[in-house]
C-alpha cells in the first residue's frame, strides 16, 4: 500500500500575455513528473502554430455557451473580448489521483477557482522584466494586428494590477531561473501536510 499518497493541486500561473508564461509552463511539464497542463476552451481564433486540442480547444460562441450551460467549466471568463474556460474534467479527477495541474488563466478565473477549491490552489503570478520587453514580445506575434497589439498592451497593464492576489510572484528575467523558481514552489507545496493523505497511517507505523 502506498502510505505516501498525496492529493494533487491546481498550480495557477497568471501573467500578462507576453511574459513568457507559455514557455515556462511547457518546460515544467517536460521536466517534472505527475503534472499536467490543463487545456482550456476558447472562442478566439487559432494562431499560426497552435493545435486544436493541444494548445486550446477552439470552439464557437454557441458551442462555448452550451458547455457553460452544461456546467462543464470550473471557471470561465471573458478575456480580450473572447471566452475562455477551464474544463472541470481537465482538473478535478486528476488532482484526486495525485496529479498536479497547471492552469494558465487570468485573474478572473483565478478568483473563481479560489472560491471553489481554496485548499487545492496555489497561485503564481509572472511579471515581465520590463514594459519594453513586454512590448517586444507582444509586437513579435505576427498574427496580431496593430489595433489588437495596443489592446493587448492595455490588457497587460490591467492584468499586472492583480498581482497582489497571488501567493507567489516571479520576475521572468531569465527563463531557466523562472522555471527553477516554479519548481521550488511546486516541490514545497507537494509536501504540505494536508496534501499527504495517508500520513496518519505512516506515523502510526512509526510508533
Ligand atoms: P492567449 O489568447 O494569449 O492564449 O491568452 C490570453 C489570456 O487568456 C491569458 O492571460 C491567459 O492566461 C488567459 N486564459 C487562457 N485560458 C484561460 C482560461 O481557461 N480561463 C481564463 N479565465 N483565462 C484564460
Amino acid at each position: 500500500m502506498n502510505n505516501n499518497f498525496r492529493r494533487g493541486f491546481v498550480l495557477v500561473i497568471s501573467s500578462p500575455s507576453g511574459a513568457g508564461k507559455t514557455t515556462i509552463c511547457k518546460k515544467i511539464i517536460e521536466e517534472i513528473d505527475s503534472i499536467d497542463l490543463s487545456v482550456s476552451v476558447t472562442t478566439r481564433q487559432k494562431r499560426k502554430n497552435e493545435i486544436d486540442g493541444k494548445d486550446y480547444f477552439f470552439r464557437s460562441d454557441k458551442e462555448f455557451r452550451i458547455m457553460e450551460n452544461n456546467k462543464e467549466f470550473l471557471e470561465n471568463a471573458n478575456v480580450f473580448g473572447f471566452s475562455y474556460g477551464t474544463l472541470k474534467r481537465e482538473v478535478i479527477s486528476k488532482i484526486e489521483k495525485g496529479i498536479d495541474i497547471i492552469v494558465d488563466i487570468d485573474w478572473q478565473g483565478t478568483r473563481q477557482i479560489q472560491k471553489h477549491i481554496p485548499n487545492d490552489i496555489v497561485k503564481v503570478f509572472i511579471l515581465p522584466p520590463s514594459i519594453k520587453e513586454l512590448e517586444n514580445r507582444l509586437g513579435k506575434r505576427a498574427s496580431e494586428d496593430k489595433k489588437n497589439f495596443l489592446k493587448r498592451m492595455s490588457e497587460a497593464r490591467k492584468e499586472i494590477s492583480h498581482y497582489t492576489e497571488y501567493d507567489f510572484v516571479i520576475i521572468n528575467n531569465e527563463i531557466e531561473k523562472a522555471v527553477n523558481q516554479i519548481k521550488s514552489i511546486l516541490f514545497s507545496e507537494r509536501l504540505r501536510r494536508y496534501r499527504q493523505l495517508n500520513l496518519n497511517i505512516f506515523v502510526d507505523n512509526l510508533k
